[in-house]
């Protein structure tokens, strides 16, 4: 580990830094990235964001999101920033599995790496790190690395302050999740004095569905949704057939879970989808109920005790019906 002085001091001069985050990015993982690249440019950094993966369209107009280098796209242009960096950003995650291949090329570098995040239980691949699960969000904590940390808020400019909004925007489920705070409205507030326009934000994350997706949507709702009231539990489940006739694309299933949650008396949501290499699962809950401890016992996942993801080599059926299975277990939790 490092101290925060000692980084600090590398920062002091231009480095190469890579930006790194989760596989199939969010809008946290990506504003946080993006966030993170348009505060570092200012200072004249080398400085390149290396997506796992590729992300939603409707994250796609970041500022600067031009920039951004797909690993799967260009893998060998990213095994050599990613060889080549002094510094490497780990954002919104804390398992290098997370980062699927990538994992092993950061693991393999000898550069610095930092972890700012707000996941519980890092694996401890890093050499510094600005972790806080109370966080609502990574841009929350990056916000706070550059403002409280390196003491440069005056760098908050309108690139900065938009990327950083739209990862609190999307992780607070537009500032309505518990761990909301009064301090955190401050910090989205300071965001908007600084060029955030948060209403052309909500705007392009949330009003910019394709007609699939939207009825798509519809059938999961009228078609797919099981309630299961001995339970508390709402799930709902699609098949890759499913995903083709809408040809609904990566990032626009996010959200469709939440719908299931919003039935009253729901205190379990799943959605479960088929994708073209393995199932995963999505789990909303509310209250104590934790679903992020079903992820990680039953399906090699994990996450927010309200919000938590998994995934499964096993057929739809089979995984559908594990999940029902596992239900008798929590049902006093459920049922409480
Ligand atoms: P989502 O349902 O939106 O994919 O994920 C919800 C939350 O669970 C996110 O905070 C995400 O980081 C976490 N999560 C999703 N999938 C996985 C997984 O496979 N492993 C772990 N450890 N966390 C996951
Ligand atoms: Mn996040």
């Amino acid at each position: 580990m490092i101290d925060l002085e000692t980084l600090k001091d590398k920062l002091a001069q231009p480095c190469k830094i890579v930006i790194t985050t989760h596989h199939k990015p969010d809008g946290d993982a990506m504003g946080s990235s993006l966030g993170l690249y348009n505060y570092f440019i200012q200072k004249g950094h080398f400085v390149k964001v290396v997506s796992p993966t590729d992300y939603p369209y409707f994250l796609q107009w970041l500022p600067n999101n031009p920039e951004v280098i797909i690993y799967t796209e260009k893998p060998e242009e990213s095994k050599k920033l990613i060889a080549d960096a002094e510094l490497i950003f780990c954002l919104d995650f804390n398992a290098l599995a997370r980062i699927n291949e990538m994992g092993e090329e950061v693991r393999r570098s000898s550069a610095i790496k930092i972890m700012i995040d707000h996941h519980l239980e890092p694996e401890g691949f890093d050499d510094f790190r600005h972790w806080n699960i109370n966080a609502c969000a990574t841009a929350q904590l990056i916000y706070d690395f550059i403002v409280n940390y390196l003491k440069d808020g005056e760098l908050i400019n309108k690139d900065v302050a938009t990327c950083l909004y739209t990862g609190i925007m999307t992780d607070s489920g537009s500032f309505r999740f518990p761990n909301v705070t009064s301090d955190l409205h401050r910090i989205v507030a300071n965001l908007i004095d600084a060029g955030a326009q948060n209403w052309k934000i909500h705007q392009q994350v949330y009003d910019n569905a394709t007609e699939g997706r939207l009825k798509f949507l519809g059938y999961c709702l009228s078609n797919k949704l099981e309630v299961l009231r001995e339970y508390n539990t709402a799930l709902i489940s699609v098949s890759k057939e499913d995903i083709k006739k809408f040809d609904i694309q990566t990032g626009e299933t996010e959200g469709i879970v939440n719908y299931a949650l919003s039935i009253n008396g729901i205190k379990l949501a799943a959605f479960i989808v088929e994708r073209s290499d393995r199932v995963k699962l999505s789990l909303r809950s509310i209250g104590t109920f934790p679903a992020n401890e079903i992820c990680k016992k039953y399906f090699d996942g994990g996450g927010h005790r309200n919000a938590a993801g998994g995934q499964s080599n096993d057929a739809l059926e089979t995984v559908v019906e594990k999940f029902r299975s596992i239900l008798p277990e929590y049902k006093e939790l459920l049922l409480q």
